[in-house]
């Protein structure tokens, strides 16, 4: 064993095909690094894995990420088969979410064709076609050689200056000020700038040397090989998502596996220190429902042999999502939880995380992956459990838009829920807070129409509140008025991309309290403390109900001020601070109160409002009003990717807006990552859409280049709907409403 070097600016636990992939591509930046593995490189979940290279996911940024894999794959020795994908649609449902897949395919620039079940039956002559309404085939998915890809890029690394040393093992992480500085081995201890923890499932065993935790659970994964039978032919890969299997071409035989409805967590007591290289016994009672299935799908199943079943362990998230980024101890990152996608992604992993590292900030808008989307509820054990299985036993099932998980709920809850419940509130889950969507007696509809007709009173508890000391107006793209005033502001990324999209309330001359979106706390503290600012979290410390409409000012008359700006007052006899904002273009406030008042204030609130028209209404409310108001949402609309002149936020003339199109067929709705035509062209992708009940018209936003104009075309499962850039906002351009 040589001996290990006494510093290296970059270190990289983990010698799977994540960490491999990272230490190539850190490479090819001209950055190398220290990788060291507790055993051989490929001995975790990599050498077990099926090794299917899937491209199409639901997000822009990972599905750039996979095609990034394949061309890398192209070049590497890796037993790369460029075979093509098929997917099968064996319902309507399914053809519905093809087609859609289909439409974001064409905005990701993916030759993915719909065809039919005998053009499928060509490509896979072993498949039967019972059942099938239509397929998907995407020519330039395949397959490749798990181990071969690790060490193939483990060589390229080592090309470019990284250091690899095998049976190395990280039994601690130096910590000192928030900031990384080495590790410590079972070979002694390394001095490190930066640490990257790219451990699969053992992920959070080694960050919680530093006190990170990373809310990850192996999960027990099959997929039986059977014996040569045929000559190689070349197959497709295929995937029966109504069948939960999946299948490819291995040698003269075939790979068969799928997602169990019963999943097998594994190891929750801890992975045992030696399991490196090891498979868990066969289950065949959990595999036995995916072999019929198969054998339905390819009917010469029923006379194969099976060589072995394949049972090995795989690092899942609660969202299926990755976990990327860096952790809240500085200079740690963290590349794990790749979901049984670890191959398929690995290439793009690579990358995005070596310039991630390079450059301290992603150079793409990864926030569905990024660490910082898991708040404090994912350090309970059983929540991250019950979220990972339900991921896991639902996986291959159609999440229609607005689609709601229901694992582990009612975890957060406002003051009022029990309120909301017995008024007929159906409910949505955000961050783990139950929200209310709309009350079923009264409907959206209704709702939205208070809000501009009368009034209406919604529950906010949700939003992220961060207490900020310090100097804020560096980051902000906007002045900050003076105390008592009120900004909503961007906070641009170093590629002028909008990081944050916050409105701060000046509380006192160097203290703001930051509103933000209710999954963006975690991500919004990180930006301002990594800029050197105090924030404190007092998201549980206030409720905030939105009282809003023509009406709310004769609710509560006392509150006279100007917008855009903020007062303490007293509502009955609680202490609010009112705060003249608006998400839904009309009069009123946001109310916070101490969290244990709210009840009694929600209550007084409902009261003083009835005999004004006072409606309670939801989240789907205020996203139609919003439409209509043009007002962004971040983590669609606008993006780290998106300027503020993009955006339409800030002056600018940038090569690409954020334009309001109006469908031209009212009852056909957007709901985000629609492809959009102009002649026949695709130039772009909608980010969100919906539903305007005032302005009567279907709205979708989208970002195009600056220059298309005319007749446009949304892609709609498969439908080109025709649309036209409209003037925004639609509904009260003057702010009349909102000044008033
Ligand atoms: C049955 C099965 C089938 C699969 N099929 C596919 C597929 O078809 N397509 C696909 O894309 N993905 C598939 N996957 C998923 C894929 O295998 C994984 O996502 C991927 O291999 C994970 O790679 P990794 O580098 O993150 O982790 P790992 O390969 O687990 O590597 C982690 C490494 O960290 C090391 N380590 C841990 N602790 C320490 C420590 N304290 N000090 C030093 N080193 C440490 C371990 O020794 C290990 O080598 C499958 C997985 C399974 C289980």
């Amino acid at each position: 064993l040589r001996d290990l070097p006494a510093e290296a600016r970059i270190v990289i636990v983990g010698g799977g095909v994540a960490g491999a992939s990272i230490a190539y591509h850190l490479a090819q930046l001209g950055e190398p690094s220290l990788l060291v593995d507790r055993n051989q490189l490929t001995s975790g979940s990599t050498f077990h894995s099926a090794g299917l290279v899937g491209q199409l996911r639901g997000s822009v940024s990972l599905t750039r990420m996979m095609m990034h894999s394949v061309e890398l794959y192209r070049t590497l020795d890796c037993g790369w088969v460029e075979c093509g994908g098929l997917r099968l649609a064996c319902s309507p449902e399914r053809l519905d979410e093809t087609r859609r897949q289909a439409g974001w395919a064409q905005t990701f620039d993916l030759p993915l064709e719909l065809i039919s079940p005998a053009e499928a039956v060509e490509r896979f002559p072993l498949m039967s076609d019972d059942g099938v309404l239509a397929a998907s085939w995407l020519p330039t998915d395949g397959y490749l050689d798990p181990s071969l890809l690790t060490y193939a890029l483990a060589d390229g690394a080592r090309a470019g200056g990284c250091d690899i040393h095998t049976n190395t093992r990280v039994t601690g992480i130096e910590v000192r000020d928030g900031r990384v500085r080495g590790i410590e081995t079972d070979r002694g201890s390394v001095a490190a700038e930066l640490v990257v923890l790219a451990c699969g499932m053992y992920t959070p065993e080694v960050a919680a040397l530093a006190g990170v935790h990373v809310p990850i659970v192996p999960m027990a994964h099959e997929y039986l090989v059977t014996q040569p039978f045929q000559e190689r032919r070349g197959l497709p890969t295929l995937r029966d998502p109504d069948h939960l299997v999946y299948f490819r071409e291995e040698g003269g035989g075939l790979v068969m596996g799928g997602y169990e409805r019963e999943s097998a967590p594994w190891g929750l007591d801890g992975i045992p220190p030696d399991f490196n290289g090891i498979l868990l016994e066969e289950d065949w009672d959990r595999f036995e429902p995916l072999t019929v299935a198969a054998r339905m799908r390819v009917p010469a199943m029923d006379q194969i042999t099976v060589t072995r079943l394949i049972n090995g362990p795989e690092a899942f998230t609660p969202d299926n999502e990755f976990c990327l980024g860096e952790s809240e101890v500085g200079g740690l990152f963290v590349a794990a939880g790749f979901c049984a996608h670890g191959l398929a992604g690995a290439g793009g992993i690579g990358k995005v995380m070596a310039e991630w590292i390079a450059a301290g900030e992603p150079q793409l808008d990864l926030w569905q992956m990024d660490i910082r989307r898991f708040g404090a509820h994912y350090r309970s054990p059983q929540y991250t459990l019950a979220r990972t299985k339900e991921v896991y036993e639902t996986y291959y099932d159609i999440k229609p838009p607005h689609h709601e998980r229901s694992a582990g709920r009612p975890l957060r809850m406002s003051p009022v829920y029990a309120w909301h419940a017995e008024h007929g509130a159906v409910f949505g889950e955000k961050a783990g807070w139950e929200r209310v969507n709309w009350y079923e007696p009264t409907g959206i509809a209704e709702e939205h129409r208070a809000c501009r007709e009368t009034a209406a009173l919604f529950d906010e508890t949700s939003f992220a509140k961060l207490e900020v000391t310090g100097d804020l107006q560096p980051l902000c793209n906007r002045t900050l008025g003076p105390v008592g005033t009120i900004k909503y502001t961007q906070m641009p990324n170093a590629r002028g991309g909008i990081e944050c999209d916050v409105t701060v309330t000046r509380l006192a001359e160097d203290r703001y309290r930051v509103i933000t979106g209710t999954a963006f706390g975690g991500h919004d503290r990180a930006w301002l403390e990594k800029h050197g600012l105090e924030v404190r979290d007092v998201t549980f410390e206030y409720a905030c109900f939105g009282l809003w409409g023509p009406r709310a000012r004769d609710i509560l008359p006392a509150l006279d001020f100007p917008f855009m700006h903020w007062r303490e007052v007293t509502v009955g006899s609680v202490g609010v601070l009112a705060a003249r904002v608006t998400f839904v273009g009309e009069h009123g406030w946001e109310l916070y109160c101490p969290m244990e008042r709210g009840l009694e204030l929600w209550e007084w609130l409902w009261e003083a409002g009835q005999p004004h028209g006072l409606v309670a209404g939801g989240y789907r409310a205020i996203d139609s009003l919003r439409l209509e108001k043009g007002y962004r949402v971040w983590g669609a609309d606008i993006t780290p990717d998106v300027t503020p002149a993009e955006a339409g936020l800030a002056k600018g003339d940038p090569p690409r807006r954020l334009r309001c199109l109006v469908l031209e067929d009212p009852r056909r709705i957007a709901f985000g990552n629609e492809p959009v035509r102009a002649g026949d062209e695709v130039v772009g992708r909608t980010t969100s859409g919906g539903y305007g009940y005032t302005v009567e018209r279907s709205i979708a936003y989208a970002l195009l280049p600056a220059a298309v104009d005319g007749d446009l075309a949304v892609g709609l499962s498969g439908e080109w709907v025709p649309a036209r850039i409209e003037r925004e906002p639609l509904y009260d351009p003057d702010n009349a409403r909102v000044r008033s």
